[in-house]
């Protein structure tokens, strides 16, 4: 008897597999029916034989779940995102740059639906979990069996887990919509309804789908090897797939495996996600983007992960992230150069896990094209997932439906603005505000970086008239400090500390710290790679009036030239100048800030680790390497040339060993810089 439930089971097994995952019934409906029905009849007559995982069980049954937690045992993070084309550049050019030439990439849809991970034992589904907070998720094993594409039993007795997206055919959604009188707002909060129904009997008249594309197993090579063996375990898996790669004949293998694939060299990948993303109507289910993953599971692991998402994949989103928020306010900020910003105040929102409550509004222009005002209803987004901007009014103030006009004179002077171009200007080279922006831009990290006169500090020695100006910072006498509040023996002689140590900084950075308008770090480097490497040449050249001498530098047009004469021309300017150089600052390049450094680690990758004697902090051994045309990387792969380890190295130290990586200490580097 036994014999005979295993042999019906496995007939229907094989029924539900060609109608559900490849939509291609063997049988017809009565049949199907017939089969069911036999099962089920000895199943009832033997209950000892039937199964846990039966083909049966699938329509559900009505006990009320309730569902428990469960630790995933699988990394389930979530994954970074672009929202353009250059984000996806620039997120492959990274990962050649750590040394992986010759890295393959997939491409595949991101369905909108819900995530869920499924674990097996020895080839029998044992859970079911949704993605939760990516360390625990809720158990829905019994409603997720009642899903027919999934497969209860696999041909295989392998221990696997799959990471898949449930979903709904927008035409199914609609069907079954109109069933109940349109109640749902769309299929993605129907799926992920649906795994959460008490009722699993209801669940299974819900029409879901699954697409599988993760597996978690012994003997996983690649990415598309893995989704080719998912497709033999009977896992539906999307055949909308990109494979990207410069070896030809592994591409030629793969397109056997998965036929279907589109397949081409990386440089490839963005005509790829154009093509997708046009075509992304035309389909029968939401997609809100495509996934791009590295293909090797070795590369993956080198890459690892954070804490909040793998190294190794990126989601390209077709739409920012949006809300809806109250303009409650504008302030108007003024810039170093006394560019005018109005910002606007939000009724704080969240947007892509983080709160928003303010955004810039550019300029008056912006505000008269959004035809916004204090008081209405906004729509904000989140571009390039990082600056939040106002899109549009959503709703005005009807209380008081007005446009906001920026006022007419700088509220920290009271100089009345001047228009240029877009934007307003406080041309009040004394405006207190427009000082304090360019002492604080002056002492910011990667600037002269002084970090003990914080934004603070710097309001307080304005205040009290101890600075007024940039070079007042090196000439102030900061024992006058002792006794004001907050300002111990300790605290000021770490300021004098840290002030002492910027006058070593180099003269690219005194000149960019000083944030003339249009100048900034790559002009500051071409200028200085054309031979202007001082304050003193630049001025010189100003003063001929030749301003080709300028505009012929490659990179630099007229106006960056205009720009440089319009500085060296203001007497404030020059005067800034000379006080910096007698505060001792660095007025003219080093010889080693030219171009004509030998490049000797040119094609190499370092890695560095662990710490050192003359390089604290490490950044400054990384300098050394890039200044010298080598490459510094964080991860060690086979492709790196030297790890450089100082005291305490980890686990770089062990893997460089393991991979015969060359070690280089501290005294060689040393010797190698000379
Ligand atoms: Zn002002």
């Amino acid at each position: 008897m036994r014999k005979k439930v295993e042999e019906v089971s496995a007939k229907l097994l094989k029924y539900q597999y060609h109608y559900y995952v490849l939509a291609d019934p063997i049988v017809s409906d009565n049949e199907y029916d017939r089969i069911f029905d036999q099962l089920l009849d000895l199943e009832k007559k033997h209950p000892e034989l039937s199964m846990k995982n039966s083909p049966t069980k699938r329509v559900g049954s009505d006990l009320n779940n309730t569902f428990a937690e469960m630790e995933h045992s699988v990394s389930v993070l979530s994954l970074d995102r672009e929202y353009t084309g250059e984000g996806i550049a620039k997120w492959v050019d990274k990962i050649s740059a750590a040394g992986n030439m010759k890295a393959e990439y997939v491409v595949e849809e991101k369905l909108d639906g819900a995530s869920i991970v499924l674990y097996y034992k020895k080839g029998i589904l044992e859970t079911a979990l949704t993605r939760g907070d990516g360390i625990r998720g809720n158990v829905v094993t019994e409603n997720v069996r009642t899903i027919g594409q999934i497969p209860l039993v696999l041909p295989e007795k392998i221990d696997i887990a799959v990471r898949g997206e449930i979903f709904i055919k927008k035409s199914e959604f609609e069907k079954f919509n109109k069933k109940f009188e349109n109640k749902y707002s769309n299929p993605r909060n129907l799926a992920a309804g649906s795994l959460r129904n008490l009722k699993s009997s209801t669940v299974a008249d819900v029409p879901l789908n699954m697409f599988a594309y993760e597996g978690y197993y012994k003997g996983g090579k690649g990415h598309v090897e893995i989704l080719s063996d998912l497709r033999t375990f009977n896992f539906p898996v999307n055949k909308n797939l990109g494979l990207f790669s410069g070896d030809q004949s592994f591409l030629a293998i793969i397109k056997n495996k998965l036929p279907g694939i589109n397949t081409g060299p990386v440089d490839k990948i963005f005509d790829y996600i154009k093509a997708q993303t046009k075509k992304r109507e035309n389909l029968d289910y939401e997609i809100d983007g495509l996934v791009i993953k590295v293909n090797g599971i070795d590369l993956r692991e080198d890459l690892g992960e954070t804490s909040h998402h793998p190294r190794w994949a990126i989601a390209y989103k077709f739409d920012s992230p949006a809300a809806e928020t109250k303009l409650e306010d504008v302030v108007i900020q003024i810039g170093r150069n006394g560019r005018v910003s109005p910002v606007a105040i939000l009724s704080p929102v969240q947007i892509a896990g983080s709160i928003v409550a303010r955004a810039t509004l550019h300029n008056q222009e912006y505000i008269d094209i959004l035809e916004l005002g204090i008081g209405d209803k906004v729509s904000i987004s989140k571009r390039g997932d990082i600056i939040p901007a106002v899109e549009k009014v959503i709703e005005k103030d009807l209380d008081n439906p007005s446009i906001y006009k920026i006022r007419p004179d700088c509220p920290f002077c009271g100089t009345l603005f001047v228009k240029d171009g877009a934007h307003h200007f406080c041309r009040n080279e004394e405006c207190p505000e427009r000082i304090r922006r360019a002492i604080v831009f002056f002492v910011a990290k990667g600037q002269m970086d002084i970090d003990t006169l914080g934004e603070k500090t710097i309001e307080f020695l304005l205040k009290k008239g101890f600075i007024k100006c940039i070079p007042d910072i090196y000439s102030f006498d900061y024992s006058k400090l002792l006794g004001e509040e907050g300002f111990k023996e300790k605290k000021i002689d770490n300021i004098r500390n840290s002030i002492e140590e910027s006058k070593g900084n180099s003269f690219a950075t005194v000149f960019t710290s000083l944030g003339f308008a249009g100048i900034g770090k790559v002009a500051v480097a071409d200028l200085i790679k054309y031979g202007f490497d001082s304050f003193e040449k630049i001025r010189e050249t100003t003063e001929t009036g030749n301003i080709e001498a300028f505009s012929d530098i490659p990179g630099f047009g007229d106006i960056t030239a205009r720009f440089l004469i319009e500085h060296f021309s203001d007497k404030d300017n020059l005067k800034l100048i000379d006080d910096l150089a007698n505060a001792g600052l660095k007025v003219k390049a080093d010889k080693k800030e030219g171009p004509e450094i030998e490049q000797i680690f040119t094609g190499e990758t370092w890695v560095i680790t662990g710490s050192f004697e003359n390089f604290n902090p490490r950044a400054i051994a990384a300098e050394e390497i890039e200044k010298r045309g080598g490459k510094v990387t964080n991860t060690i792969t086979s492709k790196t040339t030297y790890l450089l380890a100082g005291e305490n190295a980890g686990s770089k130290l062990d893997k460089a060993k393991k991979l015969k990586i060359k070690i280089i200490n501290e005294k060689e580097f040393t010797k190698m810089l000379i």
